[in-house]
């Protein structure tokens, strides 16, 4: 069976002597390994589209449950994220939710275009690291059926409008100043995070990431989406470390 779609490579291993097994997140089926046959070989027409982050139209063959690539063509590369440690460290960890987050045999894209906007966004500077991977997590979690409610007090009900809020990262919820009480895994938030934190789960998706918010309010939406996150994936990610440390570097 042959399957036209777009898809990003995440993940790359070398298979025998010029051959790569690819991780991809695609516009129609899920996150799936692909094998690359000859693509390191230098004459290779589809040697481009077979590297980390390449995005592509591909066209595979599937059988038994299996892909193989049959053709490719280069949409973007985005290569200046390889050349920057930071970018790379991040978009290398935004692959691994992305790929941790995906459902088997997912058609809607959805993950792709968080992944694709998030890219392009690190790529161009739209916006501060901190904001892209912030606005990352918390979108791939509300699109997961994971969505924070910060709109109303888990406890009263009351709708938390202009208030500062306190929001419990395990269960997603809110509470009012009247209700909250610390359990210790509470954060409270100001009135401009609650805002962005709705910008990012509720715009479009060629928008979610373009807000602008104070450095002390990102710190944060930071933190917040950071832990909401790891929270809900149940798991930790090399990479996430891998991100901290770099970020350090001078
Ligand atoms: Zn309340």
């Amino acid at each position: 069976m042959r399957h036209k779609i777009k898809g990003i490579v995440i993940r790359e291993t070398p298979k025998g002597e010029t051959s790569k097994l690819l991780t991809v997140v695609t516009s129609s089926l899920g996150v799936i390994t692909v094998n690359a046959k000859g693509v390191r070989k230098l004459s290779s027409p589809y040697l481009k589209s077979a590297q980390l982050f390449a995005f592509s139209d591909m066209l595979l063959y599937e059988k038994n449950g299996f892909f193989t690539l049959s053709e490719a063509s280069l949409i973007a590369d985005f290569y200046p994220i390889r050349e920057d440690i930071k970018k790379y460290s991040l978009a290398c960890y935004l692959a691994d939710v992305a790929s941790s987050f995906s459902i088997p045999g997912d058609d809607s894209g959805i993950i792709l275009r968080i992944l694709l906007n998030s890219l392009y966004a690190l790529e161009n500077d739209k916006n501060s690291s901190r904001i892209i991977k912030a606005a990352f997590e918390l979108r791939i979690c509300a699109e997961c059926g994971f969505l924070p409610e910060v709109s109303v007090c888990e406890i009263c009900g009351e709708e938390l409008d202009g208030e500062e809020i306190t929001f419990n990262i395990t269960e997603g919820v809110s509470y009012c100043k009247n209700c909250a009480f610390n359990n210790g895994n509470d954060l409270f938030l100001t009135r401009s995070v609650v805002k962005a934190i709705l910008h990012i789960t509720e715009s479009e998706l060629t928008k979610f990431i373009s807000f602008k918010i104070s450095e002390k309010d990102e710190e944060f939406l930071s933190a917040c989406a950071e832990r909401f996150l790891l929270s809900r994936a149940e798991r930790g990610f090399k990479t996430l470390s891998f991100y901290k440390h770099c970020e350090e570097l001078p």
